[in-house]
């Protein structure tokens, strides 16, 4: 590992040549060298052979005549032949007859030719007999040593010692060649790929050469390598967007929550280092979720649009505008002189949603409750400021919707205690804590009770009685008010069965509806479900609704009413004269009354022209054939005023308090004669 570490490639490659071609030389240079070796023995062997024969035959006759100098002329005849070590005559008895050295100190010929031994492999030797005729006359002996021999293998392998040298060159050449060609490439492709990892850096394209495989290498790492620039830029850019749409709204455009609250930090560092007012709008719409519940998403959506955009067109473009919510807005206005300036933009902001949007066809109304909340002690928050324009926003929505309200210090206790009651509700209905409480409403021609109207009360063991004004909104708010409403409801009808026993029925009774109870898809079948398993004819049933129903579709609220008409079952405008008040609508309306706040009542003898409004509404209701109910009288003299203007029905303390039990109320009025006109006061019941 630390090898494959040290050296590079090519190196590697070089060695392993080097070692190849030095072993293939070795082999080749040994097997060679003894080849050429036995070729030149077997030369050395014949030239022996040959040269013995020679001497042989002409040894034979200076043998016959025993001429020794004749002899030794013959042999010395090998003087040319420089290998000959030695040559020896023997006579036809084995004794030495001549004999020849190469040199004094050379091997010399044995006396007998019986005492001729073994030489060694470093010399090669010739035995031939003398013949003359058939007959043997004696033999030579001639010795070689192997000094050619040797001089050649010698150059043999100084050839190949150069041999090797140059294969060395050739390879360590070549080993260069290939580091250039293999090993620079690979390095350059390594770098690259380090940027790639260790850097994060995509702009690591390396050049395209060395040998064709590497070049290969290399083009493949280069398109890799776009590739992942490729994708590196589209997950930059998803990233981006993902940035972008996790601060702004993309139905809207705005900013969503998350900038705003950074928004909102930057413009509270800002007033408090220049000592500015700052404050901040909680805008939430009123009658949003009736439109999404009637009209579908999608014309949700478009509203939303559109209220953005009015929104925007009514405030500075210092100020920023957010969407924080399903229907709730905020804006930050920076730098106001006087707090009051938040409550006229807040004003106009109101004003700029009474026009009806047009919306794929549908006029819808939306109204908005405005909370705002001012940066002025300097030890604000963010969190603080919303919270506080939260509240304040929730205050507005109790005091009655699409109004502005402030923040103040008893809005705190108010924001803590509603969570207490939401947490309470949830299993008040379960415990058996809301009863239902009943109101009369006479008849102020015949002073007779025509219906009583249910009020539901809440009991609860450690906060004691909670008024609805209190449980109501919070109902609304969490989404309690579906399953509370089919309760009062199903309690109203079966309480209303019991009194048409009694002689004064006919007597309805008349349920409160919410408008978000109202909005539910179901609430036509959950009137017909309380009517059939309570068994109370639909007559004797009015459902009262407030202006408000009338916020987001208009269309389906009046289809809805429509239903319920169709049924049998009466309805009345509940609160009339504190809502927005469009009396375009109303003729449209399946209305079999109005009932006009009590706040007409209560004006009745302190402001004038009280009782000319008055008129003019029971002249209008009339005509469109509705009754007129007038809600809390509580003084004779409202009560004859109000008979002498046309009012159909009346209600109110002066009459009967809300009380648990209607029916022994009823059993007393029918029990008491009657008075021809007007009504006789009921001293009623436990008042609520
Ligand atoms: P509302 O429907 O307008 O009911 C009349 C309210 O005026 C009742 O208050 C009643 O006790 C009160 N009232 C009647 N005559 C007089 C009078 O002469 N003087 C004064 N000062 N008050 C009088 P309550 O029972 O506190 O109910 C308040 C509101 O709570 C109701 O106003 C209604 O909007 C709502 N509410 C009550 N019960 C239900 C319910 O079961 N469902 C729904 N959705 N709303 C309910
Ligand atoms: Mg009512
Ligand atoms: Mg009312």
């Amino acid at each position: 590992m630390k090898r494959a570490l040290s050296t590079s490639l090519a190196t590697d490659i070089m060695i392993v040549v080097l070692i190849a071609s030095c072993a293939a030389l070795a082999v080749f240079s040994m097997v060679s060298v003894r080849l050429n070796r036995d070729r030149l023995l077997a030369q050395l062997d014949a030239q022996l052979a040959t040269l013995a024969d020679i001497i042989a035959q002409n040894s034979t006759a200076p043998l016959d005549f025993e001429d020794r100098d004749a002899a030794e002329n013959v042999l010395q005849a090998l003087r040319r032949e420089p290998h000959i070590l030695s040559s020896c005559l023997y006579s036809g008895s084995g004794a030495l007859f001549a004999e020849y050295r190469r040199t004094t100190g050379d091997t010399f010929c044995p006396a007998r030719s019986a005492q001729i031994t073994s030489l060694g492999p470093h010399y090669r030797r010739a035995l031939r007999p003398a013949l003359r005729g058939d007959k043997y006359v004696g033999s030579i002996i001639l010795t070689s040593d192997l000094r050619d021999i040797a001089a050649q293998e010698h150059r043999l392998i100084i050839t190949f010692l150069l041999l090797a040298l140059i294969s060395l060159a050739i390879a360590g050449a070549s080993g260069s060649v290939l580091q250039y060609r293999i090993s620079r490439p690979i390095r350059s492709l390594a770098r690259a790929m380090h940027k790639v990892t260790a850097e994060g850096s995509f702009d690591a394209h390396v050049r395209v050469w060395g040998s064709k495989d590497i070049a290969q290498l290399a083009l493949g790492f280069n398109s890799m390598i776009t590739e992942l620039q490729r994708r590196n830029r589209l997950a930059k850019l998803a990233d981006e967007r993902l940035q972008e749409q996790a601060r702004t709204d993309s139905l809207t455009g705005l900013p969503n929550r998350r900038l705003f609250t950074e928004f909102l930090t930057i413009a509270i560092a800002t007033a408090r280092r220049k000592q500015q007012l700052m404050a901040l709008l909680y805008i939430d719409l009123d009658g949003f979720k009736l439109v999404n519940d009637s009209l579908g998403h999608s014309i949700g959506d478009l509203l939303l649009r559109d209220v953005a955009s009015r929104l925007k067109s009514r405030i500075r473009v210092s100020d920023s505008l957010a969407r924080i919510g399903g229907d709730e807005f905020a804006i930050i206005l920076t730098d106001i002189r006087e707090i009051q300036n938040a409550g006229s933009v807040a004003a106009s902001l109101l004003e700029c949603m009474t026009t009806p949007f047009r919306l794929e066809g549908h006029e819808i109304t939306v109204g908005a409750s405005i909370g705002i909340s001012v940066f002025q002690d300097g030890q604000q928050h963010g969190t603080d400021l919303l919270r506080q324009a939260d509240s304040a926003m929730y205050a507005a929505k109790r005091g009655g919707r699409n109004r502005v309200a402030y923040f103040t210090e008893e809005l705190r206790s108010v924001a803590s205690e509603r969570l207490t009651l939401e947490n309470q509700l949830r299993g008040a209905i379960g415990r058996g804590e809301i009863f239902l409480h009943y109101q009369p409403e006479f008849d102020s021609l015949t002073g007779n009770i025509i219906r009583f109207e249910a009020l539901a009360r809440w009991h609860h063991p450690q906060l004691g009685h909670i008024a609805p004004n209190r449980f109501i909104p919070v109902a609304e708010e969490s989404g309690l008010i579906h399953p509370l409403g089919r309760y009062v409801l199903e309690q109203a009808c079966r309480e209303a069965v019991r009194w048409q026993t009694t002689p004064s029925a006919p007597i309805q009774v008349a349920v409160n509806v919410s408008p978000l109870q109202f909005s539910s898809e179901t609430i036509v079948q959950d009137v017909c479900r309380a009517l059939d398993s309570t068994g109370l004819p639909p007559r004797l049933l009015q459902i009262e609704l407030t202006e408000s129903v009338m916020m987001g579709s208009l269309q389906r609220s009046l289809e809805k009413m429509q239903s319920l008409r169709a049924l049998g079952v009466s309805l009345a405008l509940d609160d009339f004269g504190t809502g927005f008040s469009c009396l375009s609508y109303l003729p449209e309306l399946p209305l079999a009354a109005i009932k006009l706040d009590r706040s007409f009542v209560s004006k009745l003898m302190t402001v004038s022209g009280s009782n000319k409004m008055i008129r003019s509404i029971v002249d209008l209701a009339h005509s469109m054939n509705m009754r007129v109910i007038a809600e809390g009288v509580e003084e004779k003299s409202q009560l004859e005023l109000i008979k002498k203007l046309g009012v159909d029905e009346v209600q109110g303390f002066l009459l009967g308090r809300p009380g648990p039990n209607p029916i022994s109320l009823l059993q007393a009025s029918s029990a008491r004669p009657q008075q021809s006109c007007g009504v006789a006061p009921v001293t009623v019941l436990s008042t609520s």
